[in-house]
């Protein structure tokens, strides 16, 4: 077996409110707003990427801007809920600062760990988990609205549900070389590379249902990090070999990726940790204008033209410095 997948790459959604989607992820969650891009099977729609400073891989909360979408249908089939890691003595601030601006969130422990369960603008389920791990790599982002001392670190974990998780399992552990780690009710927790902190998948199973598709305020992917593309090559010549249908290794510009649907139905994706997000753009001013892969770049002032604009919030709307 290659070596380990670290954990989560990126997470990738579905909203129907691009300009909502940057209010919320920017102003209330305090991620970064670190490109602006199209997406590249649909590209008269947006590609919207948060983060830490740098989107520094398991920080990068992505999503496709797609409006014209079915409503909100979340089920088994599908990541049904993304979770952010922040300190465990930061909750009391996140509770009180989320009151203050209007989202309510509640209470519940997982695993031993406290957790806060909110809802994004488009109904996305998030939470923030007091469980961060010391060695996890992130740029802060200094000038943004939350300290660094509570800020969002990255990605805690990812739920599927699914209606039947057997077949799930089997690929997870027999061929993707995640451990089980815990069993709380119909929650089954799995980690791999190190453990801890955005290298956790749980998997609940709901046989009763309802089944998920793909709509406006659902979790269209989870990607899962590979170091290099030699990485990448391994775990897809093992994956192929297992059976799966992956797509051949598709160039992001960002980053390479490789894709396959899980058992359960979840789609996968693989991808590189670099080249990243200062491939085009100076880490000071990521975000700042519509990035575009070069060979879409003949079609920038159309794109230009038809893109609804966005809004960054500056952190001076956003009450940093508080
Ligand atoms: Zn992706």
């Amino acid at each position: 077996m290659p070596a380990s997948l670290p954990g989560i790459h990126h997470v990738t959604s579905i909203t129907g409110d691009v300009q909502k989607c940057v209010d919320f992820y920017v102003s209330v969650l305090g991620l970064r707003f670190v490109k602006k891009s199209i997406n590249q099977d649909v590209p008269d729609t947006y590609h919207i990427y948060f983060g830490d400073y740098a989107g520094s891989p398991g920080t990068a909360m992505t999503f496709f801007g797609w409006p014209s979408w079915p409503a909100r249908r979340a089920g088994s089939g599908q990541v049904t809920t993304v979770s952010f890691a922040v300190p465990r003595d930061s909750l009391d601030f996140w509770e009180s600062r989320l009151r203050k601006l209007d989202v309510q969130p509640t209470q519940t422990s997982r695993f031993s760990a406290d957790v806060l369960v909110i809802a994004d603008p488009d109904g996305i389920e998030l939470e923030l988990v007091g469980d961060v791990a010391p060695d996890f790599r992130w740029v802060p982002w200094l000038d943004g609205p939350v300290e660094r001392e509570q800020a969002i670190r990255g990605f805690h974990s990812v739920t599927m549900t699914l209606a039947e998780g057997a077949a799930t399992v089997d690929l997870l552990v027999k061929t993707m070389g995640f451990r089980k780690a815990g069993q709380e009710g119909r929650r089954t927790r799995f980690e791999t590379g190190q453990g801890g902190q955005h290298s956790i998948l749980d998997l609940v199973e709901s046989p009763e249902g309802p089944e998920g598709e793909e709509s406006v305020g659902t979790v269209h992917h989870v990607a899962w990090r590979a170091g290099d593309a030699a990485h990448q090559a391994e775990w897809r010549e093992v994956l192929v070999k297992a059976g799966r249908n992956v797509t051949p290794v598709i160039e992001r510009y960002y980053f390479k990726s490789i894709y396959f649907r899980e058992p359960g139905g979840v789609l996968f994706e693989i991808a590189t940790d670099g080249p990243g997000f200062t491939v085009d753009e100076p880490l000071e001013t990521l975000g700042s204008s519509l990035s575009l892969p070069p060979w879409f770049d003949v079609r920038r002032e159309t794109l230009d033209e038809t893109l609804p604009p966005i809004v960054v919030p500056t952190t001076a709307t956003t009450g940093a410095g508080h």
